[in-house]
């Protein structure tokens, strides 16, 4: 089995530290990825300290992943030698349920194989991108555009598809209201795409130190929750909300600021239950939703996408020694908007 260099969490509690992984050897319908960027997603840093629950360790993490294919099995024919390609939050699914057949992977009914902390089909668990190779069945492998740059297309396999695909669900687009809440690395993306679909596009951000980011990015307005005014002047105004928010928010607070028919879906994913008082739901026949990343048809969608529209990631791109301060920095909101780790720097 190949043995390749990697960034792993010994325990929840350590700084991650570099090791070597062993990989498997490529099957024939496998495809051998050597990884150039990998992101780090606000999920990363809730999986290895426990947060969403117990893991074995040590633990590679990382699931925004590009870089090149260097070798394939006798069967691939979607990908070859010297492609540009992405993999994101999953590796595998069972291919038959019926969500799995609609296309919707994240959704397979026997659970989808994660890209990290998951026992894959040979029974080994799934250590992610933080690693210089990375070998995944060719289904769950997308296409890059040559039109995107690599380190700036590694958050789209989680963070843009996690918000395209519910803007795209519920209809954003001309004449809708959209609000982010939290301007991270979904956050930039949300509007961004929200954007380029062509909605009216406001950020809820904790304070307005990030506001002419925002703009710049594509938002019409910008709001500081900080701000009771805010809360009273945006009441009973949007269509959709896209909450990125990593941490509990007072969730009636924001549903209240839902027009007639309105949405507000929750892809943050802090451990914590969000209380939800029902009456907020009944005024307005408001709908609180969640939503799951994005099925592997769609996040080729997405991809194609951000080409045809320009867009990609705002990346600071690190080298791996910085990751245990890139956490530090995501955990205090100062992240603009994506760390990317430049996988050349673990070799
Ligand atoms: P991130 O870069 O840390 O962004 C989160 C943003 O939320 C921050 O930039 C900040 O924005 C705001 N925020 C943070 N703490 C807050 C607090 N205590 N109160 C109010 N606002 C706060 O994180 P991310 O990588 O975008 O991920 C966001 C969440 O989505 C995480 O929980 C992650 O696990 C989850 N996630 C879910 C899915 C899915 O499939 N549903 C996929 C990927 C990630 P401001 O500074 O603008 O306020
Ligand atoms: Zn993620």
């Amino acid at each position: 089995m190949p043995t390749v260099n990697a960034y792993a969490a010994p325990s929840a509690t350590e700084p991650l530290v570099k090791t070597t992984i062993e990989r498997r050897e490529v099957g024939e319908h496998d495809v051998l990825i050597e990884i150039a960027y990998a992101g780090i997603c606000h999920s990363d840093i809730h999986t290895v300290r426990g947060e969403w629950g117990a893991i074995a360790y040590p633990q590679v993490v990382g699931h925004e992943i590009v870089g090149t294919v260097t070798e394939v099995g006798s069967a691939v024919t979607k990908h070859a030698v010297g492609d540009r390609v992405g993999v994101g939050c999953m590796v595998n699914s069972c291919g038959e349920c019926e969500n799995c057949l609609a296309g919707e992977e994240q959704y397979c009914l026997t659970g989808n194989t994660g890209t990290y902390t998951a026992v894959d089909r040979d029974g080994t668990i799934t250590q992610g991108g933080y690693s210089t190779h990375i070998v995944v069945v060719e289904d769950f492998v997308l296409r890059v555009p040559l039109s995107i740059p690599l380190e700036a297309a590694a958050p789209l396999l989680c963070a843009g598809i996690t918000t395209y695909s519910p803007l795209s669900h519920w209809n954003a687009g001309p004449g809708t209201r959209v609000a982010v809440v939290g301007m991270g690395g979904l956050g930039h993306m949300a509007v961004k795409i929200a954007h380029a679909r062509g909605a009216e596009v406001t950020v809820l951000s904790q304070s307005l130190s990030k506001k002419d980011d925002g703009l710049r990015l594509g938002a019409d307005h910008y709001f500081a929750t900080s701000d009771p005014a805010t809360f009273s002047e945006l009441r009973n105004h949007f269509d959709l909300i896209i909450n990125t928010v990593s941490a509990p928010l007072n969730i009636n607070a924001y549903l209240k600021l839902l027009r007639l028919d309105g949405a507000l879906v929750n892809v943050g994913a802090p451990p914590e239950p969000l209380p939800i008082q029902v009456f907020t739901l009944f005024n307005n026949r408001r709908t609180f939703a969640g939503s799951s990343i994005g099925g592997i048809r769609e996040t080729q969608e997405m991809l194609d996408f951000c080409a045809e529209h320009g867009i990609a990631s705002e990346v600071e791109v690190i080298s791996a020694d910085y990751i245990n301060e890139a956490y530090e920095r995501v955990m205090a909101s100062d992240v603009r908007y994506r760390f990317v780790i430049d996988v050349a720097t673990m070799a």
